[in-house]
């Protein structure tokens, strides 16, 4: 289905009250915040949630998955601490709104997807691909990550890691920043992991959050 949408003044009316709940909410990165305003989310979810899609929520988007929650993707994206021009590797594509906050941001974002049909989708219908040619979408198991693209600056994970993945913290440059949802519960723990000009790890934790699963291997059709 081909679907032209439109951003009205009502869109960005209620975008602009988005923005300012989540800056209510604690988030005070003037560029993500900036990033926020300028994306149509309702390009992002079916026409049905056309009058609820900047509430601060998380929706479904088919296969199981979900778009994160806006105070969620500023969240993550704020610990990062993202600087144009990082080559940053995302674990879970779903709806490409969060990858779309990085291309926004100025990042070379390197996402990936396991479920092929959103993989799929995604390649036919993603609507910026025009404005943000510094998205490059793959699909694959996020476990492995990209080695042959990497190391990357930024790594970012929007599924519940029941562990840290080894493969990917090889993949992180020295220096560079790791940004995930710890926990195989219903809720995880926000974890940021920094990797030292020499090589060693250090790891902070934040707030609880709630994700879908970051699964093993790829799934077909
Ligand atoms: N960043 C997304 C949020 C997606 S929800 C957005 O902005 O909309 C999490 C996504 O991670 C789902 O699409 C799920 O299929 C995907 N996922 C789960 N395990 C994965 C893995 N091992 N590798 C890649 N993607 C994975």
């Amino acid at each position: 289905m081909i679907r032209k949408q439109e951003d009205t003044y009502r869109h960005k009316g209620l975008r602009k009250k988005l923005v300012q709940q989540i800056r209510e909410k604690g988030i005070s990165n003037e560029s993500i915040l900036h990033a926020i305003d300028q994306i149509p989310r309702h390009f992002f979810l079916d026409p049905a949630f056309d009058k609820i899609a900047y509430e601060d929520r998380a929706f479904p988007i088919g296969e199981g998955q979900t778009i994160s929650q806006p105070y969620t993707v500023a969240y993550q994206t704020q610990l990062l601490q993202v600087n144009k021009l990082d080559k940053v590797l995302e674990i879970g594509t779903g709806s490409v709104y969060q990858a779309s906050i990085l291309a926004e941001l100025g990042a070379w974002v390197y996402t990936i997807e396991r479920q092929k049909k959103l993989f799929d989708k995604n390649q036919l219908y993603y609507p910026f691909k025009a404005k943000y040619r510094n998205i490059k979408f793959f699909y694959g198991d996020g476990y492995k990550g990209l080695p042959t693209f990497g190391p990357f600056q930024r790594i970012l994970i929007t599924a519940a890691a029941p562990e840290i993945p080894e493969l990917l913290i090889q993949q992180l440059d020295a220096g560079g920043i790791m940004v995930l949802p710890l926990g195989s519960d219903d809720k995880q723990v926000m974890t940021r992991i920094t990797k030292t000009s020499s090589g060693e790890l250090l790891t902070e934790t934040f707030d609880d959050f709630q994700f879908v699963p970051m699964l093993k291997g790829k799934e077909e059709g």
